[in-house]
């Protein structure tokens, strides 16, 4: 049995296997540049973020209807509870369907009808977080919030992804303002490629109580003794770091010493389909190449529950951490 474990950082678009893109593909007439899933695997193997973001882009044409969102997100579930996942906090990208002409219903309303019966089907409680593509102009964001507004009662929270460098955390001021009001909880990517400085205008502008990413907050004392203080958690994706290049290897990655350093850090997949592997694989990961030991691992697991937007259902939260300490390692 895996550890269990809440995932805050996965995008449901990441987790677009070959197999089903070539299924929905096939459904939806759309013609993919590819023989076959083998050959579309092959391309998973990208060297650079510009080769990733290409296709990933290029394969999200295959997401048209309810139905294929439903069974996006279902395959996720699917994989992420054979993995330990217990609870799960999952992005989405709206702006990248609406410009393909998929309206928000159409993702929201998919996503839901997978979301709304994972707990019975598999064993998986869901929050689901819109976030927007900072790539975008707030304007953008701003009508993207306008058109979710029908389906708030879907969403818990918004947050900030895709290209980080030269679009900082305050160019969205106004749109997380909004959000707030709304009572939508506030989390956003930040010190993934762009400076320490952005995670604390995240904190400061945008108000999150969570960062996505995080790790260049290594580059600033004062900012990791702040982050410590405040008990703000950070969202790593240690696999997805090692893919894109923001370490050089694995064994290179700062999370032992984010966790001396008292950091409140969650292990998570961001794109598991194009990072090579799902919650389960990255701390397996992590274990064997930081040789993190038992404590550690729970650490990071009760983490995951305490950093989980569960405060509308805290017995749920106390019913999660009861089994993350009860878990006995093999
Ligand atoms: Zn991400």
């Amino acid at each position: 049995m895996p550890l269990p474990k809440a995932e805050l950082h996965l995008h449901i678009e990441g987790t677009l296997e070959p197999e089903l893109a070539f299924e929905l593909a096939a459904r939806n007439g759309v013609e993919l540049p590819y023989a076959d899933s083998d050959e579309l695997g092959k391309a998973y193997d990208f060297q650079d973020l510009q080769s990733f973001l290409n296709l990933y882009y290029e394969l999200m044409a295959v997401l048209r209807t309810e139905r294929d969102f439903e069974d996006l997100a279902n395959a996720y579930l699917a994989r992420a509870a054979a993995q330990g996942v217990r609870h799960a906090e999952i992005f989405f990208d709206p702006q990248a369907h609406i410009a393909r002409g998929i309206p928000m219903g159409t993702v929201v309303e998919g996503l839901w009808r997978a979301l709304g019966s994972s707990e019975q089907n598999h064993g998986v409680s869901t929050r689901l977080i819109l976030c927007f593509l900072r790539d975008e102009s707030a304007e953008s964001a701003l009508e993207t919030l306008e058109a979710a507004k029908p389906y708030l009662d879907r969403i818990t929270g918004v947050g900030l992804d895709s290209a980080e460098v030269g679009h900082p955390p305050v160019k969205f001021r106004e749109v997380y303002e909004a959000a707030a009001s709304l009572g939508l909880r506030r989390v956003a990517h930040a010190g993934e490629e762009g400076p320490p400085e952005y995670i604390t205008e995240a904190l400061d502008v945008l108000g999150v109580e969570r960062v996505d990413h995080g790790l260049r907050c290594m580059e600033s004392p004062e900012l990791v003794e702040r982050l410590v203080r405040e008990r703000i958690p950070l969202t790593l994706c240690p696999l997805s770091n090692v893919r894109l290049r923001t370490v050089d290897t694995l064994a290179d990655h700062p999370l032992p010493a984010m966790l001396d350093a008292g950091l409140v850090c969650t292990v998570n997949s961001d794109d598991p389909a194009y990072f090579g592997g799902y919650a389960g694989d990255n701390f397996d990961a992590v274990r064997s190449a930081l040789g993190l030991n038992e404590d550690r691992l729970r650490e990071l697991a009760r983490n995951s529950f305490l950093a989980s937007f569960l405060e509308d259902d805290e017995e749920r939260r106390a019913r999660y951490l009861a089994e993350v300490e009860a878990y006995e390692f093999s």
